[in-house]
């Protein structure tokens, strides 16, 4: 309920199995022509860290960008914030890890020192030192004398020693990096624990989970017509035994840095668009002034209202999961523009609506007669911070309060440009080079992978799930087709948007290049619902997950009526299995008539056909082929997360007055850290 933001149903398996590779970054500082552009960036440990571009960013007007500049140096100015709500020591062995990055005069040529730019890495990427994902404590692979000297060989005026003796640091330091009992979790929701004292970050000081709870129990009590969100900017701690909040506003906890990002936004709000943006702005100010949670939600209330500027943003105490308790909201920002082209194309296709209904092979009596298609909305991301980066959502849907979601409405989107370069990766990445059937079928992907995802995913959501009508005096699909009604109706929509994947209409409202990208989208959707999707699973259990299951279901019912004619035929090659794609054509009527099958069973409500169609093709898996799978991937070495390098914005000056923002395309993520580290830290590392 309270985590809203999104992942893109279609993309959760990239996610969680994202491709890694062994290709090293080009250092390229300031590519930005389409052709050679270089998405990938560092590889260490299980991340896989990217590049994005900002298409558009260099058409928009002087303004334009001069907004863009102030809201991304305003979310910069609290990436400290971030570091120090995950961690209390957050700050301290972040400034040390810089220090020693900064100034070791020792040799850099031992493989110790690389395990420490790792470590350094993961830190970074984590924001701390509990891993971004699981929340676990990341342990070094060098050793405690190593970072001794370490210490020893750096220059102690840069070392956060608030005082100490080097040997008092050393002492200090050595537990809470290396000591894996010492604060091994961020968030620890373990059934039986003390969920606030069991947790290491640093939401709560010396208070006991059912202090917590009484204390904002007690405080809703006396406010109970109180709609915002009680708690969300503090800490709450215990002094002389006396339980407050220490509130993160302009003049409280995290001052300095609040100080500095509302020196940011008054700026911003002097160039806003219209009146709706600087009214927006100028309500974030007041929060960050007030430090009232009230004032958050009417600053939300203005942000969900701000719709027509071309640059939007996120700011604030948003996210609420990295508290065990759901009220503490973790700083980020997210700078963005709007996404004309990709929402163009969304458009392009939901004006369509009608004739794709018209011409789907659904029977006549199925099909709408006044079909409207679903606007979706793209947003490209010019740079983030804090809960937001290095690793990333792709959709977000904002904001949290539900209250202001009913009553004014929410904004929800998907990042363009961070699924473009997952998708581009994926086309590149080696998973394809050891499960693509053919050469030919490589370097389609290559070529038209990244761009077919985005029109499978498009039409899936704004033609697929709003295509079709269920038969009069036929209840709902989930009264009549029960368990199996999520698994069709995903199923159907992959199928709608399969069929036209191959239609010449595409090519014609110029939203498709040519055929062959509708034939890059068929050979990864039979590749994965046959196979590769197969390695997130336990060897010795079937699917479960709704997707997986529809895009099995899908594949293999595709596979089986197309055998007598050969349509997709399975080979080993050395040991090796993979499906080879004959005839495109075939298939894309085969599709069509599973669309049509599908549609029917929804229409008529018929639970046994959609049952049997569900727990012949979309449940059961070859335990062999599974097995194979596995052993395939483990040899590619895939990272299993991924994160992004951000761009830099740089004001070009004249006379005191912005003139124009250049955009650069940094791709060295430690760099990238150092750089952040001596621009933005404005909070002090607390004893
Ligand atoms: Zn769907």
């Amino acid at each position: 309920m309270q985590m809203k933001y999104f992942l893109i149903l279609l993309s959760i398996s990239f996610l969680l199995t994202s491709p890694a590779c062994k290709q090293k970054a080009e250092h390229n500082e300031t590519t930005s022509s389409d052709s050679d552009f270089n998405y990938i960036a560092d590889r260490f440990s299980d991340i896989q860290v990217l590049r994005y571009k900002v298409p558009g960013f260099e058409d928009l007007s002087v303004d334009e960008k001069e907004l863009a500049y102030y809201l991304y140096e305003a979310g910069l100015c609290g990436r400290d914030i971030f570091y120090d709500q995950k961690y209390r020591h957050g700050l301290l062995i972040r400034k040390t890890l810089e220090a020693i990055l900064n100034s070791y005069t020792g040799d850099k040529h031992v493989p110790e020192w690389k395990l420490f730019e790792e470590y350094c890495n993961r830190v970074f990427f984590a924001n701390g030192i509990h891993h971004h994902y699981s929340g676990a404590k990341m342990l070094p692979a060098f050793n405690q004398e190593y970072f001794a000297n370490l210490v020893l060989n750096s220059d102690p005026s840069q070392l956060p020693l608030n005082g100490l003796s080097i040997a008092n640091f050393k002492q200090k330091l050595s537990p809470i990096i290396f000591d894996p009992t010492v604060d091994p979790k961020n968030v620890d929701l373990s059934d039986g624990k003390d969920v606030i004292l069991a947790s290491s970050n640093n939401f709560y000081r010396d208070v006991t989970q059912k202090e917590a709870e009484d204390y904002y129990n007690e405080l809703k009590a006396k406010n109970p017509d109180d709609k915002s969100q009680i708690g969300l900017n503090s800490q709450l701690v215990k002094m002389d035994g006396k339980i407050s909040e220490r509130v993160w506003k302009i003049d409280g906890m995290y001052g300095p840095a609040i100080t500095k990002i509302v020196y940011w936004l008054e700026k911003a709000q002097g160039v806003a668009k219209n009146e709706a943006q600087r009214n927006t702005i100028g309500k974030l100010i007041n929060f960050y002034r007030s430090g009232k949670p009230k004032d958050f939600d009417e600053y939300n209330i203005a942000w969900v209202k701000d719709t027509s500027a071309r640059i939007d943003f996120v700011n604030g105490f948003i996210e609420v999961y990295q508290d065990a308790l759901q009220k503490k909201g973790c700083f980020e920002s997210i700078v963005s523009l709007k996404d004309l082209e990709a929402t163009k194309r969304i458009k392009t296709i939901s004006k369509e609506a009608q004739w794709f209904e018209d011409n789907s092979t659904l029977m006549e009596e199925h099909k709408k007669k006044n079909v409207i298609g679903i606007t979706a909305k793209v947003i490209t991301v010019i740079g983030e911070v804090g809960d937001a980066a290095p690793a990333t959502p792709i959709g977000i849907n904002l904001p949290n309060s539900e209250w202001i979601g009913e009553d004014y409405g929410s904004k929800s989107v998907s990042l363009g440009n961070i699924v473009e370069a997952y998708n581009y990766y994926r086309a590149k990445s080696p998973m394809i080079e050891e499960f693509g059937a053919s050469q030919e079928v490589k370097d389609r992907s290559k070529k038209y992978y990244a761009l077919s995802d985005e029109l499978h995913t498009d039409m899936h959501e704004v033609i697929g799930h709003a295509s079709g009508i269920i038969n009069k005096g036929v209840g709902t699909t989930d009264q009549t087709l029960k368990n199996y009604a999520g698994v069709l109706e995903e199923g159907r929509a992959d199928l709608v948007a399969l069929y036209y994947c191959l239609d010449q209409k595409l090519v014609d409202i110029g939203v498709m290049p040519s055929l062959e990208t509708g034939k890059a989208q068929y050979d990864y959707y039979i590749m994965n619902g046959m196979m590769t999707q197969l390695q997130r699973i336990n060897p010795g259990d079937n699917l479960e997950q709704a997707h997986m299951r529809n895009r099995q279901m899908v594949a293999s019912w595709a596979f089986e009526k197309g055998a007598k004619d050969n349509v997709i035929e399975k080979v080993v090659r050395e040991g090796k299995t993979y499906f080879v794609i004959n005839d495109y054509t075939k298939l894309r009527a085969l599709f069509g008539e599973l669309l049509r099958e599908t549609q029917r069973i929804k229409s008529e409500g018929d639970f046994e056909a959609g049952k049997n169609l569900v727990e012949t093709y979309g449940v059961k898996v070859d335990q062999n082929l599974l097995q194979e799978v596995h052993k395939r991937y483990e040899n590619l070495k895939i990272a299993p997360y991924m994160g992004f390098i951000q761009p830099r914005l740089v004001p070009i000056m004249k006379e005191n007055k912005i003139v124009d923002v250049k955009i650069e395309y940094p791709s060295s993520l430690i760099e990238q850290m150092l750089e952040y580290g001596k621009k933005y830290s404005y909070l002090p590392v607390e004893n």
